[in-house]
């Protein structure tokens, strides 16, 4: 049987290549999004993945409630099988200058990319362990690494990523089970592609590698975490950025 690999934000730009390219590495996808989204817009991510041949399934929860991720995580295993790998891709941005930044942005961005971390991998941490095989990836930043002005919720959050990468490791890794960080630099996606032409040329012109970097590009790099004889890489970051940063 494949190995089941859910995907937090699995329908999101980044979420979306990384199912696709863990599909194609053989595992078994699972898409986990965001509880508010309507049922419209799961029905057409379902139907282009099928469209590509593909069957993911997709279920829905808040990462920022301990609870849900519980509940999606016993649904997840009891319908489609035990998750093996867990990538926690979900994230959002509520940028702002500090002195202007708010209770309310700094809660939510802690929440939902901090937060996440314990309440999705304390559902399937155990049950990796007593399989003796796991692979636990965190979506971080490049933001995180050198810091981003306008961004000291989301920075404070992806460079925590490395923190709990490390600890948690050191813990595990005699269990088979590894955690790893990737740390995306610009990467395409719908997101980036939005901003302001003039601005974004300017962004790209900062990039040693003078262009964007492809979901696809990510995604790879998940798959590479992801694979059987990756277990002896853990409580590290993998840089993806172009040459922007560097550790
Ligand atoms: P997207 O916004 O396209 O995807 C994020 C996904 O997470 C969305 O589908 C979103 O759902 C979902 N999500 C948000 N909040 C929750 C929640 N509380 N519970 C469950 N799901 C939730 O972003 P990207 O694909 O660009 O980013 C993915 C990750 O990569 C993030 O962690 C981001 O910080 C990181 N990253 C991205 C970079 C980039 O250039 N794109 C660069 C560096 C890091 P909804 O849309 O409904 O809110």
């Amino acid at each position: 049987m494949s190995r089941v690999a859910v995907v937090t934000g699995g329908i999101g730009g980044l979420g979306t290549a990384m199912c696709k390219a863990l599909a194609e590495q053989g595992r078994q996808p699972v898409a986990v999004d965001y509880n508010g989204l309507s049922a419209e817009a799961v029905d057409k991510w379902k139907a282009a993945r099928q469209a590509e041949g593909l069957d993911i399934p997709v279920y829905l929860a808040d990462v920022t409630s301990f609870e849900s991720c519980a509940e999606v995580c016993k649904k997840i295993e009891a319908e489609v099988g035990p998750i093996e790998i867990l990538v926690n891709n979900a994230g959002i941005t509520r940028d702002s200058m500090f002195h202007k930044m708010t209770p309310e942005q700094w809660d939510q961005v802690i929440k939902t990319n901090l937060y996440s971390l314990f309440n999705m991998t304390k559902q399937v941490y155990e049950g990796m362990v007593a399989r003796g095989w796991g692979r636990i990836i965190n979506i971080a930043s490049v933001n995180g690494l050198r810091g981003q002005a306008g961004q000291s919720n989301y920075s404070a959050t992806k460079s925590a990523v490395y923190g709990f990468n490390k600890a948690l490791a050191q813990e595990c890794v005699k269990k088979g089970v590894t955690v790893n960080s990737i740390s995306p630099g610009y990467i395409g996606t719908e997101m980036v592609r939005a901003i302001r032409e003039d601005v974004l040329q300017k962004v790209i012109a900062g990039i040693p590698a003078n262009r964007l970097g492809e979901p696809s590009e990510i995604a790879r790099t998940v798959t590479f975490l992801a694979a059987d004889d990756a277990g002896y890489i853990t409580g590290e970051d993998i840089t993806v950025n172009g040459g922007l940063y560097y550790h």
